[in-house]
């Protein structure tokens, strides 16, 4: 059953609405109010329990599977540089990664499947807040999501500007990287800068522990497994005469596999104890975990695609391509239940902006496939009659 255009018109409308009216992670309060409202006019249960500002509509029809819907609905601390009729009304805040427009997706399907109800099963359409940096997907795992609404699937999307509008990728593996930040401090021995030999210079150590650390990814790791590290800061010395007691690194790694991300840690503790030690100086690492690897489980991931070759045809939907080295904090939850997280095509119009600037705004014509998606999805996970049809994985994979 085709999606009611005055439906989509309804959630450009919400879409526009969340985009006039920004809120930073934790604190969307009043996009959470505004979901909950319509959740509960569209007939589901509401749920307010988890993470301070998330939403949880749930919509039982009958025996059958429990599948999660998933959407974010933070903002970003941007100025908005668009002048779009219902642009940001809120200084230093703007929808800039298309969250709002995940939001208005969900809802649309949340009122469609309640509508049409073509399913049998559970569907929890899961409104999360935080996603950009402060893992709201974390603290509602954290906070018992899964024990409270315990689920066979999850999934979520994500609008990808750069990949051709209305085009769906998914792959059966990693869709996005961890990403971790590290603090390296060298202390050594000051001393006059003409007297060398009576210090230990923590600036020689950090140069080539630097270098060292970017052996990693070229030596110590695979070719054919991604890792990323880079030292964006180093902190040394007051005045030019002196060499300094200390020095400070920061930085970040990326990964696309858990193992690999677990061996590059334990490396750069080998090599922050070992090369400064040559010369002197002490080194101390702090890593910090940040979001992890964003792996999509096979099955859920083959139901996905089997969905979007239905909305979108074959031509259209990719199953398997590069994934990203940014990060996502539906890794969370995917560590814990199975499921997928898919892009969803933007456009790749030379005017097309990314992700986080100031001028981007989030593509209403997209819409209407978004919610296609995810109402297909759940009708054949939980169909009717019978069992999920599987899908013949040697049809129009490339
Ligand atoms: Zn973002
Ligand atoms: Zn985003």
């Amino acid at each position: 059953m085709s999606i009611p255009q005055t439906l989509i018109t309804q959630a450009i409308a919400w879409r526009r609405a969340f985009h006039a009216a920004p809120e930073l992670g934790f604190e969307e309060h009043t996009t959470a109010q505004r979901i909950a409202s319509l959740l509960l006019s569209f007939g589901l249960e509401v749920n307010r329990e988890f993470a301070v500002t998330a939403v949880v509509g749930t919509l039982r029809n009958g025996p059958g599977p429990v599948i999660g819907l998933r959407a974010d609905m933070d903002a970003l601390p941007i100025q908005e540089l668009g002048q779009c009729e219902y642009r940001s009304v809120y200084p230093g805040r703007m929808h800039a990664c298309g969250h709002d427009g995940h939001s208005a997706i969900l809802l649309a399907a949340a009122a469609h499947l309640s509508a049409t109800r073509q399913f049998s099963g559970t569907v929890h359409f899961i409104f999360q807040p935080a996603e950009e940096n402060l893992a709201g997907g974390q603290k509602m795992v954290e906070d018992g999501l899964f024990e409270h609404f315990p689920m066979d699937a999850i999934y979520a999307l994500h609008n990808w500007p750069g990949l051709p509008e209305g085009h769906i990728v998914v792959n059966a593996g990693p869709m996005m990287a961890s990403q971790d930040t590290f603090e390296i401090t060298l202390t050594g021995k000051s001393c006059h800068a003409a007297m060398p030999e009576s210090g230990a210079d923590p600036i020689i150590a950090a140069a080539q522990l630097i270098m060292g650390l970017q052996t990693i990814s070229s030596r110590r790791v695979s070719p054919k497994d991604a890792i990323v590290i880079s030292v964006t800061q180093l902190n040394a010395g007051e005045v030019i005469n002196s060499i300094p007691e200390t020095a400070t690194l920061r930085g970040t790694v990326r990964c696309l596999s858990p193992q690999v991300r677990t061996t590059a840690i334990s490396i750069m503790e080998d090599m922050v104890r070992q090369i400064p030690a040559g010369f002197g100086v002490a080194g101390r690492l702090s890593y910090r975990s940040g979001y992890p690897v964003t792996l999509n489980d096979p099955q859920a991931a083959a139901a996905a695609y089997r969905a979007a070759i239905e909305v979108v045809g074959p031509a259209r939907a990719t199953f398997g391509a590069e994934p990203s080295m940014a990060a996502e904090d539906f890794a969370f939850m995917l560590q814990v239940c199975p499921g997928a997280y898919l892009w969803l095509g933007a456009g790749d119009d030379a005017g097309t902006v990314g992700l986080h600037h100031p001028h981007y705004d989030f593509n209403d014509a997209i819409i209407e496939t978004g919610v296609n998606l995810w109402t297909r999805l759940i009708e054949q996970s939980c169909p009717l009659h019978g069992t999920p049809a599987q899908l013949n994985m040697t049809q129009g994979i490339s």
